[in-house]
């Protein structure tokens, strides 16, 4: 049977993904150097899935044992998460995001050339795009990177690029993830960065219900949309993690680079996320309007159907479901820590 490789499986998308695997009874491997997750995720994985969860504590730019691993769980697909990915960090610390971001994405693809894997899935980022030419988002809209993070993940994909156009026989797909958000429903898993707080929407809207900020600060109320506050294309994180099983499946019969976009297609307001989330926790949350935050777009929304297409993928879940499963983890998570 076919082994696969999960890089930063212990992460927020990770460990969901993880959970589908599991679920698939799909064989599967976890690394992770648990810079930004919790070594209890694994243990989490396991209550949920009910399962021996596989993992190797490792560095993505730690080619040798890469290779060490790929041979030893005769690993036949990756799927590449790990990865820094805070915009504001990466911008304060360019050298260390290229060295994590690319040149740990260079020594995972070279360990994989080594012992001959050639099927890749790979997390890309709706932030390549940058400031939107025109709405909803296809995979042909121009790539214009506005940080250092962007730059990591378009870096990343034009090596993609080259290693096909060198070697035909690679299978990838290069998912680009517009804004995941929410929770597995069990309500162990979750979105629980280790070193750096969230500064995204949800994650602090949680912060206040839990008393945690005093309100919260909405980024602009001036951008054309109809409230005037940001539209983003806000996924259910199990809704993104089915579609790296899609991917999955998809490269077993494709060789080539494809890249596809992952959001709902549906964008949704700072004002309209606030409202579902205090109907579903029945919690009023203070907020005040500041100014824009700087490098924001106004709105930013997807075209899927490419993946709606080739992928045979849908998503599922409601905004409702995104809130709900989020607060439920908040509150969990929490009480089990
Ligand atoms: P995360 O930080 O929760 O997970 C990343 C995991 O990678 C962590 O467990 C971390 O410990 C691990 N890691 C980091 N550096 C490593 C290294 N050098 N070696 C081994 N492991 C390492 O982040 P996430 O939200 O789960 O993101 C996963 C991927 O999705 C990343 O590539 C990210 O850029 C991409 N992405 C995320 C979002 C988002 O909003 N969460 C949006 C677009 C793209
Ligand atoms: N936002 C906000 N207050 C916050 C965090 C975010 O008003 O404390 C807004 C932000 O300006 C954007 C939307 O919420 O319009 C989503 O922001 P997030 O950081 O979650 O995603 P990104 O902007 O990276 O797509």
């Amino acid at each position: 049977m076919s082994c696969i490789l999960l890089t930063g499986g212990s992460g927020y998308i990770g460990s969901h993904i993880a959970s589908l695997l599991a679920r698939e009874d799909k064989d599967f491997v976890i690394i992770d150097n648990f810079i930004n997750s919790k070594k209890s995720v694994i243990k989490r994985l396991e209550d949920t899935s009910n399962k021996k969860i596989n993992f190797v504590e490792c560095d993505i730019r730690n080619t040798k044992k890469l290779i060490k691993i790929l041979k030893e769980k005769k690993i036949s697909a990756v799927i590449h998460l790990a990865a820094k990915k805070s915009v504001e960090e990466s911008i304060l610390n360019p050298l260390e995001y290229y060295d994590v971001n690319v040149s740990g994405t260079l020594s995972l693809l070279n360990a994989m050339k080594t012992v001959g894997v050639k099927n890749l899935v790979f997390s890309s980022s709706a932030t390549i795009y940058g400031e939107p030419e025109y709405l909803p988002i296809d995979e042909e809209h121009p790539i214009n990177a506005i940080n250092p993070y962007g730059e990591s993940k378009i870096i990343v994909e034009n090596i993609l690029s080259d290693l096909i156009k060198s070697d035909k026989e690679w299978s990838i797909v290069s998912l680009r993830y517009f804004n995941p958000i929410g929770a597995h429903f069990c309500g162990l898993l979750g979105d629980d960065p280790k070193n750096i707080k969230s500064a995204n929407l949800l994650p602090v809207i949680i912060e206040v219900a839990q008393g945690k900020r005093e309100c919260l600060k909405i980024f602009g109320n001036d951008y054309s949309t109809l409230d005037g506050t940001g539209i983003r294309d806000y996924i259910h994180i199990m809704d993104l993690a089915s579609a790296h099983i899609k991917a999955f499946d998809f490269i077993k019969n494709a060789k080539g680079l494809y890249v596809f976009n992952l959001g709902t297609g549906k964008g949704v307001s700072v004002m309209e996320l606030i409202n579902c989330f205090e109907k579903v926790s029945k919690i009023k949350i203070p907020k005040i309007i500041v100014n824009r935050r700087l490098g924001d777009v106004g709105s930013c929304f997807a075209n899927p159907s490419k993946a709606y297409e080739l992928l045979n993928w849908r998503t599922k879940y409601s905004l409702e479901d995104m809130c709900q499963t989020a607060w439920n983890f908040s509150k969990t998570n929490k009480l089990i820590k």
